[in-house]
């Protein structure tokens, strides 16, 4: 009999990552080389070696523009991308534009200068996490368990799974972070055999990103309910603040500008990342580093509470989001049981007293490591999926859900969903629809995902065609369409035609052009902003249709012969001149269609009297 082969999780992030595994029915959190349970997502390129992880790190301020760090934010996304633009400004090593939009990132190494893709840069990081697995475990590891923020897109997704497979790993599942916290608070905490339901809100706060996810442990299954976040919040903005602040004070001080100095700028960046985390515990503290800038020393003094001042928006903006991912799960905070906190920057005096203000003073929850529970929740999942660990293990079923709404154009560029935003996944949804032309021989489907009414104001993320449908007039043939969205995340879209027989399946996979997490923010923000006048016109678009479809029907049946005589007539020819205008004329509100459709509508109750 072989021996199952341990897999691992491991939590990959913006500034460090973690890696865990269930070993004597417990998860181990393994510490690296350097005797730290948390390894920096760093990677250091120099003339003979390259290093990775806490040795890169310190080695960052020495060799500034070959450190490569925060690669997080570039995986998967396009260099045009305006995150990536801006990111790049604030980064010592150069990052550039590479085939298809990719973003590269240059260095020097072996005394020339060489590319790497984040792909290639984050798989050496993970490559180390396996080392520091096997040296612990004493034998190869292959299967893992990878996390990633709730609100990474496709594209962001396969990216991580790509670099796991450069890294040699066996990428079992990409997991979602705020669904490997709950299943570590709910083994930490036991909460997950419990039969009493609990309404777990988790607060992840890291160096680069920022998830909330509201989720119900019950009985062994972790549902999430919602998630919202921001891929672009944590620790990092903070210390950039208190950087801005120190490079303005440097040069009314010194008269010097340092903002164009790359290694002036990570030194400084590194002494406000230590005075941020000794502002957790002290109300005041020094930065202070010699020779910062041409031979010029620099010394300050900062306070929590203007460090506080600094970032104040940025703190609120999490609670915020707080708010719309309880309001999204249609859960009152008042029903929620218990926050967790995970992530390094809530450790933040000020984050939590906003959080626990909000909630109304509920204890916060900070039993689970706030650095390690991600990894946690990874190992287990990793170890439920090889097939290791005990019953409470075997037993866990894990629901995630979809972040934004799927559907379809309809008639009147309205956006038909299919699958509502914050639907648990996999799942599978169908619509029917008619055909909206006489004697039409394909159908078109968009396919969309946003929150809007309106189809040109989501997101395009497919477009396909079935031809050869049964031809009969408007309204008589009908279509099924199929969603479904599989354990990955991937969305399959299918459409049937009964008749004919015809049908088509195609897979969403590496959506093009698939939104960041701003825009996917910014695009729900601006459905709730917008949501009045996307009524109006949704009213509008199906009071026109409603007038159509009634019309249309009207003239089947007085040209049908159904109804004849002279008013018949006179109705045939109104029914053709509404239907002329209803070509042309675009009224301002559905007000115009529901009268026109009252006339129509006395007419065919005259003639019926008449008949
Ligand atoms: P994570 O991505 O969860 O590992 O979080 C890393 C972030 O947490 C980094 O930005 C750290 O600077 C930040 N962090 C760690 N410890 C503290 C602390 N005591 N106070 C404030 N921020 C911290």
């Amino acid at each position: 009999m072989a021996r199952r082969r341990p897999a691992i999780g491991i939590d990959l992030g913006t500034t460090y990552s973690c890696v865990g595994v269930w070993r004597n029915n417990r998860v181990e959190i393994i510490a690296n080389d350097q005797g730290n349970r948390t390894t920096s997502s760093c990677v250091g390129f120099k003339k003979t070696e390259r290093l990775v992880g806490d040795a890169a790190k310190n080695e960052a301020t020495s060799n500034p523009t070959n450190t490569v760090f925060a690669v997080k934010r570039l995986i998967g996304r396009r260099f045009s991308d305006p995150c990536v633009q801006s990111d790049k400004k604030l980064w010592p090593f150069k990052v550039i534009k590479g085939n298809d939009d990719r973003p590269n990132i240059i260095v020097d190494y072996q005394g020339a200068k060489k590319q790497f893709s984040a792909e290639e840069i984050s798989a050496m990081i993970l490559r180390k996490m396996k080392e520091v697995a096997e040296a612990f475990l004493g034998c190869t590891v292959k299967d893992a368990v990878v996390t990633v923020p709730a609100y990474f897109n496709d594209a962001q997704r396969q990216a991580t799974k790509d670099a796991g497979l450069i890294a040699g790993l066996n990428v079992m599942r990409i997991m979602d972070e705020p669904t490997a916290a709950a299943v570590a608070y709910g083994f930490d905490t036991n909460a997950v055999n419990s039969p009493v339901k609990k309404n777990v809100l988790i607060f992840d706060l890291g160096g680069g990103t920022f998830d909330v996810s509201l989720l119900r442990i019950n009985n062994g299954v972790i549902e999430v309910k919602a998630t919202a976040g921001d891929t672009h919040l944590g620790g990092e903005d903070f210390d950039n603040r208190m950087v801005n602040h120190l490079v303005q004070e440097f040069k009314r001080k010194k008269r010097k500008d340092i903002s164009n100095n790359p290694r002036a700028l990570r030194r400084l960046q590194t002494a406000c990342e230590q005075a941020k985390r000794i502002l957790s515990t002290t109300t005041q503290t020094a930065v202070s580093i010699d020779c910062l800038y041409e031979g010029t020393d620099f010394y300050s003094t900062i306070t929590r509470a203007r460090f506080e001042e600094l970032n104040v928006d940025l703190f609120k903006k999490c609670i915020e989001t707080v708010a719309r991912c309880h309001y999204d799960a249609g859960i009152d905070k008042d029903s929620i049981d218990v926050v967790v906190l995970i992530g390094g920057s809530t450790r933040i005096p000020k984050v939590q007293q906003l959080l626990k203000n909000y909630f109304s003073g509920k204890v916060l929850c900070k039993s689970i490591h706030p650095d390690e529970a991600v990894a946690y929740g990874a190992a287990v999942h990793a170890a439920k999926l090889s097939g290791q660990g005990c019953d409470k293990i075997r037993n866990l079923v894990l629901i995630d859900v979809t972040p934004l709404s799927l559907g379809t154009n309809v008639k009147g560029d309205i956006t038909d969903v299919i699958i509502p935003r914050n639907t648990p996944i996999p799942t599978q949804k169908s619509h029917r629809y008619i055909t909206c032309n006489d004697f039409q021989s394909a159908f078109d489907i968009k396919v969309y995902e946003g929150e809007r009414v309106r189809c040109e104001d989501n997101n395009l993320l497919g477009h396909f065609r079935l031809p050869g449908i049964h031809r009969a007039p408007r309204g008589e043939t009908e279509m099924k369409v199929y969603f479904k969205i599989d354990s990955d995340g991937i969305l399959h879209v299918s459409v049937k035609e009964p008749v004919s027989g015809t049908k088509k399946h195609i897979i969403l996979i590496n959506r093009e052009g698939r939104l960041s997490k701003q825009e996917i923010d910014r695009m729900v923000q601006e459905a709730a902003r917008c949501r009045m006048e996307d009524e109006l016109f949704k009213e509008k678009v199906l009071a026109k249709n409603s007038l159509e479809d009634y019309a249309y029907s009207l003239r089947k049946l007085v040209k049908n012969d159904i109804a004849s005589g002279e008013y018949a007539k006179y109705i045939a020819e109104a029914v053709d001149k509404m239907i002329e205008w209803l070509k042309h004329d675009v009224p301002k509100d559905a007000y115009v269609y529901h009268t026109k459709k009252k006339e129509l509508e006395e007419m065919s109750s005259t003639l019926s009297r008449m008949s």
